[in-house]
């Protein structure tokens, strides 16, 4: 704090000191502070190719000695002044396309917030209504596209995206512009894709918008998360596991050390099974550790540790230093690389337990992709001892569910794969309401694969096998597959056969 201060003192002095002389490139006197402007000339490169090592981090704050410095504030306002026209808007237009896509979605008109120029209030208002109607939409996410015709806004609800309103294009620059003002971010640079953060308050609750930006063929667009720390279902018992599963879940949780898995595409719902799990083993007896990238939920009593690339805090760095803090419980966010793998399964064979989130899509692969990505079988075998496969499903909305019977042929087809007796199933589906806009689907839950290493599978991992054999073998040994326990939650009237086929069958697309 001090030494920033003292610093703003000696700028405003280098300031009048430098002008004169910045044509003549020379280096600055020792202790010197320069604005951008003569720090560029000084390192003899153009403005934009300054700004372009500024946002790609080769240059990082202030440097001492015999060289040029400056400040993160005095960059801000210099990338602002920049770009005087990043909110210059047709103001009244916009009010208008706003007004009347909310109108066709029955909504209220806009108050349209009071600034200094009525652009910035508009942009403002526009971007602040988005925010709190995809709130008040239960919408996970918010899309802005930027198309060839059009700035396309779309939410997603329940996993599923839909259309809220299209924007002549003119309007995405000031839209995204406002976004990343919002999140901290560059908003002069427009070439490389940015990340920040929102912190919204909306009907008293406080929601956490992290916010992406993309440079497409059009211009940038935008994706905007939205996470509600209070409404995450956190417990074991709400995230849908059926009732044997749970139990051997639960089991495999309270093992002293070995290695859980839990695997799944991004968006699958494996961070919220990853914290219901910690918090099921948390209490003041143990020492719970996690690296997570980013720290999504906070738990309590537990030491959680952001991942910084940069800063060169990985996975694999964290776990070492993991391993001189006494932890009993280490969570690891996801592991991807070899490096942070054997991080994993050294800590799980010294007496760690360690849960941490792959992305494979069956239970059985996580065996396998792990042998691939160079951990020894042996080791592999020694330290998995379970690991659980998820998909989210929709569920069937409670305010229109009606009974039904699907198509005989199928029902056959299914009992004949999943081993299910379907003949007293109780089928149900929405048909469709106001509560759930029309869709006759509300909220969603999971479906799993819960898979158990026991002796005879260590046998099998330690020496080489095919993922497809090991499946096999993982069913024989008592391993429910996914369809079937989808198909067993249609059958109790929580979702749909066609729900689940159809979240099943995106991944094989997804395999080829
Ligand atoms: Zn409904």
């Amino acid at each position: 704090m001090r030494k920033k201060k003292a610093g703003a003192a000696t700028k405003r002095a280098a300031r009048t000191a430098a002008k004169p002389t910045p044509k003549k490139q020379d280096a600055p006197p020792a202790g010197e502070v320069l604005d951008l402007k003569s720090a560029a000339g000084f390192l003899k490169v153009s403005k934009p190719t300054f700004y372009r090592w500024l946002a790609q981090g080769k240059i990082k704050g202030h440097k001492a000695g015999n060289q040029w410095r400056f400040y993160r504030a005095d960059l801000e306002h210099f990338l602002r002044a920049e770009e005087p026209s990043a909110l210059q808007v047709d103001s009244d237009a916009l009010r208008q396309a706003v007004e009347k896509a909310r109108k066709a979605r029955k909504l209220p008109p806009i108050e349209w917030p009071e600034a200094e120029t009525p652009e910035e209030s508009t942009v403002i208002g526009t971007v602040n209504m988005l925010i709190r109607d995809a709130i008040d939409a239960r919408a996970s996410d918010i899309h802005l596209d930027n198309n060839a015709d059009e700035m396309l806004v779309r939410y997603r609800v329940d996993g599923v995206l839909s259309e809220v309103m299209s924007l002549p294009r003119d309007f995405a620059k000031p839209l995204v512009s406002r976004l990343k003002l919002m999140g901290d971010m560059n908003i002069s640079e427009r070439r490389l894709p940015q990340n920040g953060r929102i912190f919204v308050e909306h009907r008293d609750l406080e929601f956490d918008v992290r916010v992406v930006t993309l440079p497409a063929q059009f211009g940038e667009s935008a994706i905007c998360r939205i996470l509600d720390q209070s409404s995450i279902l956190i417990g074991l018992d709400k995230l849908g596991l059926l009732q044997p599963m749970q139990k051997a879940f639960e089991k495999s949780l309270h093992t002293p050390n070995g290695m859980i898995v839990v695997t799944g595409p991004a968006g699958s719902g494996r961070t919220t099974t990853l914290y219901s799990a910690l918090n099921l083993v948390n209490s003041r007896r143990i020492k719970i550790v996690s690296i997570e990238d980013p720290v999504e939920y906070r738990l309590r009593d537990t030491m959680q540790v952001h991942v910084n690339r940069k800063a060169g805090l990985t996975p694999a760095f964290a776990m070492r230093m993991f391993m001189h803090s006494d932890p009993d419980i280490i969570l690891v966010g996801d592991l991807r690389d070899l490096e942070t793998a054997a991080g994993c399964v050294n800590a799980a064979m010294t007496g760690h337990l360690v849960l941490t989130a792959m992305l494979p899509i069956e239970a059985p692969s996580v065996i396998t992709r792990l042998i691939e990505m160079g951990i020894g079988p042996f080791i592999v075998s020694a330290s998995v001892i379970t690991v659980l496969a998820q998909r989210l499903v929709r569920r069937v909305c409670p305010h229109c569910k009606a009974d039904d019977r699907p198509n005989p042929d199928l029902l056959q087809r299914l009992e004949a794969q999943t081993g299910l007796d379907l003949s007293n199933a109780k089928f149900q589906r929405g048909k469709g309401c106001k509560e759930c806009r029309q869709t006759g689907y509300r909220g969603r839950t999971a479906i799993f694969e819960l898979l158990e290493v026991d002796d005879k599978l260590r046998e099998l991992i330690a020496r080489p096998v095919t993922t497809a054999d090991f499946r096999a073998a993982a069913i024989d040994a008592g391993m429910t597959p996914m369809l079937r326990d989808g198909i067993e939650k249609a059958a109790q009237g929580i979702t749909t056969v066609e729900e689940v086929l159809r979240v099943l069958a995106g991944e094989q697309n997804e395999h080829a």
